[in-house]
């Protein structure tokens, strides 16, 4: 899938911005022992992630419940805007379905703002494809992920290391249902028969998965999976989160979002962006001390993730409020200043 137009020339959707403040000023410790860097697959035999990239789509919400009715987990690679989607945060039905994967015990994972080449972008236009995407959860849910796939498969040393600076764990996998090529009734059968002959001769005792499809793809959400889930069923397997099969806590899934500088003021008075900075720069005095407050929410994000269900529940239904109380309090907060390129603006 590609985005709409080229990031960076004319506008389009990789060019929205989500509201309120940036996140790029959140502490952002490697915490736990999967590698901050590219991993292939799982560590505990019997277990298989389903992973899928690219939604929310008008299929994804029904592919949930089907989910859920096998008591399997998941985990969504989410995309902020691409396709015309609308952004995940400011479509009702997009924040729902992410609010509902994450009630359900699914994991979520950044798959990029808008679907970019991450290794064509210059540095600031790739940190600026992960904060956004950041920004839009932290809109919905009050938190955002530490584990994200790369589109495309491409991630460059320099996107590795954008994405080590940003602490995410570089997720790819080591069974291609190749979905996306067999979008149709009558080629499902080819992603089908490519998941079968991965898992049929496969042993639980020793084996384990980290699978790949895209639930936006009708014959994905409601044929490929669950086949899925019938054949791991049968064979033994246990569906599970990318985080579980990899042991790692959940709690090391997130990062706490707390509020942060007005990201989007910082655009509209950026055609220079030396000026807002220096403009930030006098209230950063202020801001060291706030800024310790903010990190310590992410620091206790450890233990709060399930607590941030319920505040995410007060971040989220103040969202439009949300972003003028972030305002107030991004007068003291530091000028992390996400550096966007001046054509993206
Ligand atoms: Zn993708």
């Amino acid at each position: 899938m590609s985005p709409l137009c080229q990031l960076g020339y004319g506008v389009c959707d990789a060019d929205t911005l989500p509201s309120g403040g940036t996140t790029e000023q959140v502490a952002r410790p490697h915490l736990g022992n999967v590698p901050y860097g590219p991993f292939y697959d799982c560590v505990h035999p019997g277990e298989v992630a389903l992973t899928f990239d690219d939604g929310p789509g008008i299929y994804t919400d029904a592919m949930v419940d089907l989910l859920n009715s096998f008591g399997a987990k998941a985990t969504f690679f989410i995309t902020g805007i691409n396709n015309g989607k609308g952004a995940i945060d400011t479509t009702p039905a997009w924040a729902d379905v992410i609010r509902k994967m994450n009630a359900n015990g699914h994991q979520i994972a950044s798959h990029t703002w808008s679907h970019a080449d991450l290794s064509s972008l210059t540095e600031s236009a790739r940190r600026g494809e992960m904060i956004k995407l950041e920004m839009a959860l932290r809109n919905i849910l009050g938190f955002f992920p530490t584990y994200m796939r790369p589109p495309y498969s491409s991630c460059d040393a320099a996107c590795e290391a954008t994405m080590s600076a940003l602490g995410y764990h570089i997720t790819y996998f080591d069974l291609d249902t190749d979905d996306y090529n067999q979008a149709t009734p009558e080629k499902i059968q080819v992603a089908i028969n490519n998941f079968d002959n991965a898992i049929n001769p496969s042993n639980p005792a020793t084996d384990d998965f980290l699978s790949i499809a895209h639930d936006i793809h009708q014959t994905t959400a409601q044929n490929l999976t669950g086949h899925m889930l019938q054949t791991l069923k049968a064979k033994g397997y246990k569906a599970v989160t990318v985080g579980e099969c990899l042991g790692d806590p959940r709690e090391n899934w997130y990062r706490a979002a707390g509020p942060g500088p007005s990201y989007n003021s910082e655009i509209v008075s950026t055609t220079s962006r030396s000026t807002t900075s220096t403009s930030q720069s006098s209230t950063s005095t202020t801001s060291s001390t706030s800024s310790t407050s903010s990190s310590s929410p992410s620091s206790t994000s450890s233990t709060s993730s399930s607590s941030s269900t319920s505040s995410s529940s007060s971040s989220s239904s103040s969202s439009t409020t949300s972003s003028a109380t972030t305002t107030t309090s991004s007068i003291a907060t530091p000028a992390t200043t996400l550096a966007l390129p001046a054509a993206n603006l």
